[in-house]
């Protein structure tokens, strides 16, 4: 795994190539950015910014959501999937709002995470840029492309999160995740465009895997240009 200060380096250099890097969630308080980031489960930002606008004209705040029925949120978030489960998350988080904390969202990780349909990624991308708390969102982008660089070593997103906040300062640790979760939707996909990538040549997996494929599939061609003549020796 790459030291604190090359990940810090190669940080710099994701965020020259990704300047600006936030969130692509449309919202204006904590709270409608906590239902944005519920909602964006399993779907895109896109399509939950599809959604919302409607969504938070009719449910200004949490003590309006908190009354709302199932079966009229259900029709209204259908189109972002999973909206029973989603429906039934969001009541019950805007009821916690209201019993718990007089329909305030709350600044701080543990209580957060308390709330129905809120885990410690949501938590972090509410904390970080809406409540103004460090927090260092993994998401599966934020996984794949930390892992494949060699920033961190793990499939448990928590582990991810602890290294990469043990790497780099506090107060870089919400632009840290928005920049490698961009870099993972433009260049570091699935199925990488690393040609694009301006990390590369420090880029674990790149050097593992796609140079050495690379190299394999240049040696056939070389091949197929016909087999090495010996010399017959001069007599
Ligand atoms: S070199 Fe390829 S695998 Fe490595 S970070 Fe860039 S895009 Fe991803």
């Amino acid at each position: 795994m790459k030291t604190f200060r090359e990940t810090r380096a190669l940080l710099d250099t994701l965020e020259t190539q990704h300047p600006g890097a936030d969130t692509e969630l449309h919202y204006t308080t904590a709270f409608q950015l906590l239902v944005a980031t519920i909602l964006s489960a399993q779907s895109t930002d896109a399509r939950v910014n599809m959604v919302t606008p409607a969504l938070f004209k009719r449910y200004r705040d949490a003590r309006a959501l908190s009354k709302a029925t199932t079966a009229a949120l259900e029709r209204q978030i259908h189109s972002t999937g999973f909206f029973r489960a989603k429906s039934k998350a969001l009541i019950g988080m805007a009821q916690a709002l209201v019993k718990d904390h007089a329909g305030a969202v709350p600044a701080s990780m543990e209580a957060l995470i308390e709330l129905p349909g809120v885990g410690r990624k949501t938590a972090n991308v509410v904390l970080g840029h809406a409540l103004g708390v460090p927090g260092l969102p993994v998401d599966r982008h934020v996984l794949r492309v930390a892992n494949r660089i060699g920033i961190a070593e793990s499939d448990d997103p928590v582990v991810v999160e602890q290294q990469l906040c043990d790497a780099v300062p506090a107060e870089r640790w919400t632009r840290t995740s928005d920049t490698l979760i961009l870099h993972g939707r433009r260049i570091c996909r699935p199925k990488p465009l690393c040609d694009q990538c301006d990390v590369r040549d420090d880029c674990g997996f790149y050097r593992t895997s796609v140079a050495r494929v690379r190299v394999r599939r240049a040696k056939p061609a070389r091949q197929a240009s016909g087999p090495t003549r010996l010399r017959t020796p001069r007599r």
